[in-house]
């Protein structure tokens, strides 16, 4: 006899500015869930119809994180503080590993554009390691019942992504057809989220623009449909992370320092060279 998994629970991604004329869906963090293993963020982004206004990301730092961007349609520009210039498009992985503090641009292109951008909150040991960026143009995909998967980071359905992470985690794209068992790590914490199609769970159907949190204690999950969806996965951490604008931290102390390394110019952030060209402000840290 087995337990039956907890429950899960459904929360819905609130519309959120963050380029001039363009909002995203950002379905973590919410009220009611603030991270999923070490995800502590994440931004569905379009789809953006072609005539909209390019996003154009100004210059802005980060600590504490990595953030992994992964497209559906369209491209984005990456500049950052370590003289990266780097595309992406649909099926590659741009990783910037903030460590102890790097700055970046983001850029999209004439034409529509559909994705997701991630904040993978660092281990303790490893939160103020170098900064980094990593291009994968190449991710391992395979399938099981009634789906197919890319495994973009981490390692899932046997699968592995050649990308740097730093605890154990997954972050896959799926396509499903007709019924579909996806098979789960029962030590991870999951959440997944309706890209684009028709998904029905158990409970009923997943709507667009909402996030199904699974707790951990669950070996697969069943569904129906025709669907783009994106799963991501982790284990629960051990210290739950402070974010505030684009930081992460274990403590306020060190988010007020980041917060005024930035508007000193300070050389924790190297400056990006090109990019739209404005920069933003922190805001003003709550009293
Ligand atoms: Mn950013």
């Amino acid at each position: 006899m087995t337990t039956p998994p907890a429950p899960a629970q459904r929360f819905l991604a609130p519309a959120r500015p963050i380029s001039p004329g363009l909002t995203v869906r950002r379905a973590l963090p919410v009220a009611a869930r603030r991270q999923v293993g070490a995800w502590t963020f994440l931004d569905h982004i379009g789809p953006v119809p072609a005539q909209a206004p390019p996003l154009a990301v100004g210059e802005h730092p980060h600590i504490g994180l990595q953030t992994a961007t992964w497209l559906f349609e369209g491209e984005i520009l990456h500049r950052d503080g370590l003289g990266t210039e780097q595309p992406i498009r649909p099926g590659q992985l741009n990783l910037m590993t903030a460590g102890r503090g790097i700055a970046h641009t983001e850029e999209g292109q004439p034409g529509a554009l559909h994705g997701v951008q991630f904040w993978i909150a660092l281990p303790a040991a490893q939160e103020a390691m170098e900064p980094a960026f990593e291009h994968h143009a190449e991710l391992p995909s395979g399938g099981g019942p009634g789906f197919r998967a890319i495994v973009f980071i981490g390692e899932g359905f046997g699968l592995r992504s050649p990308a740097r992470v730093h605890s154990p985690l997954v972050g896959a794209e799926l396509l499903t057809e007709g019924a579909a068992r996806l098979p789960l790590r029962p030590d991870f914490e999951h959440a997944l989220l309706l890209v684009e199609g028709e998904a029905t769970l158990s409970d009923g159907p997943l709507r667009v623009g909402e996030l199904l949190y699974l707790p951990p204690g669950r070996e697969a999950l069943g569904l129906e449909g025709a669907a783009r969806l994106v799963l991501i996965g982790g284990e629960p951490l051990p210290e739950p992370r402070v974010l505030w604008w684009n930081f992460v931290a274990r403590s306020w102390e060190e988010i007020e320092a980041a917060r005024a390394d930035w508007e000193a110019r300070r050389t924790r952030f190297s400056p990006v060279e090109g990019g739209p060209g404005h920069r933003l402000n922190a805001p003003e840290l709550p009293g």
